[in-house]
């Protein structure tokens, strides 16, 4: 037997973003627990915004679990809240959130390192010296500085550690400013995943005296750009029959449903999808082959193979929450027939 640090980790009440909030549970097991092993848990609903009247006890129902290679037989157990009675919490997206194994989703998650109120590395007063533009992929410390790295290469090991699918990572365009790509096959699994990098993320940055910042415009209406999760997905159909015909009729039904989906696409978008810095405006859709300017892109590759393949909606911000992004991507697909 070994006592088991169970980090329980949830979703708060918060609007319009939840936060992440854990507690830890010791337990004795003989090996790494199964998730079938792990038991409900409880927390205090009134703190999170998750209480309902003065009854404000809530259900932890662990969903998944992840090792946690920071701490001596630690696990991170991904949980829905739940009312007491065990229905789904109205917090609680992931329990209601459609879902196809066969669907798959890439999320590149971009975000910025703060600290003092300001990306990681701006001077105390004004603008750093080097415009936007070089820090993309940049190198060099007086572009990148000392600890940016050594923490995406750090929550890089976390994320394999756990077992997450983490794909890369690049600097972005503006400084303080970087990207981790998430990759997984049906939508509860790749959003868990993305909700579990951003909460290791945000824990490892605690030692650095640095915060995650993840507003899609944390820079206001200047010139610096703003933080997407382009939300990149493939049906079994697009990866293996596709068509052009098919790929239109999708493309008019993510057009008629625009406005679905910018409200589930993350809170301030009109900050960040104006038109410039490779956005389309908010109340616009239309696609482009290559075309970084467009709310959906399709790789080079998907006309050249029958329009088979995977898409990239631009749309989706840093803040938005993955499991409502790819449901509300699915909902539309599923009105869109195809032949058998
Ligand atoms: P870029 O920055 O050029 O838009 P990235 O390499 O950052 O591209 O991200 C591409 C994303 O597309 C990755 O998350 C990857 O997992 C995802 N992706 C690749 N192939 C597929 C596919 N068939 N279905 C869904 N997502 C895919
Ligand atoms: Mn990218
Ligand atoms: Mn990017
Ligand atoms: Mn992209």
């Amino acid at each position: 037997m070994a006592k088991y640090k169970l980090e329980y980790i949830w979703l708060d009440g918060y609007k319009p973003v939840p936060n992440i909030r854990g507690k830890t549970l010791i337990k004795d097991f003989e090996s790494f627990p199964t998730l079938e092993q792990l038991p409900n848990w409880g927390f205090d609903g009134s703190s999170t915004q998750q209480a309902e009247g003065h009854n404000s006890d809530c259900v932890l129902k662990p969903v998944a679990r992840y090792l946690d290679s920071t701490v001596k037989n630690g696990v991170i157990v991904l949980c829905e809240v739940l009312h007491h009675d065990l229905t789904p919490h109205s917090t609680n997206a992931r329990a209601t959130i459609l879902d196809d194994p066969e669907t798959w989703f890439g999320f590149e998650q971009e975000y910025f390192l703060y600290k003092d109120g300001q990306p990681l590395g701006f001077p105390a007063e004004g603008f750093p010296k080097e415009g936007q533009g070089r820090y993309y992929c940049g190198v060099g410390y007086s572009l990148m500085g000392s600890i940016a790295r050594e923490i995406v290469n750090k929550h890089l090991d976390l994320c394999l550690d756990a077992g997450i699918n983490h794909e890369g990572i690049n600097s972005e365009v503006a400084k303080g400013q970087w990207e981790f790509q998430i990759f997984g096959k049906g939508s509860r699994k790749a959003a868990d995943e993305m909700w579990v990098a951003r909460y290791l993320l945000i824990r490892l940055c605690e030692k650095y005296g640095v915060d995650v910042n993840w507003h899609c415009k944390p820079l206001g209406a200047t010139d610096w750009n703003g933080s997407g999760m382009h939300s990149n997905f493939s049906t079994k159909y697009l990866r293996e029959v596709g068509g052009k015909e098919y790929f239109e009729s999708l493309m008019a039904a993510f057009d008629k449903y625009k406005a679905e989906h910018i409200a589930v696409y993350g809170p301030d978008n009109h900050m960040r999808l104006t038109g410039l810095h490779e956005t389309q405006a908010i109340d616009k859709f239309n696609y482009g082959v290559a075309n970084r300017g467009a709310s959906i892109r399709l790789p080079n590759s998907m006309p050249k193979n029958g329009y088979k393949g995977y898409l990239e909606d631009r749309r989706p911000n840093s803040q938005g929450d993955p499991y409502q992004i790819a449901s509300r991507i699915l909902e539309t697909i599923g009105t869109v027939s195809h032949p058998k």
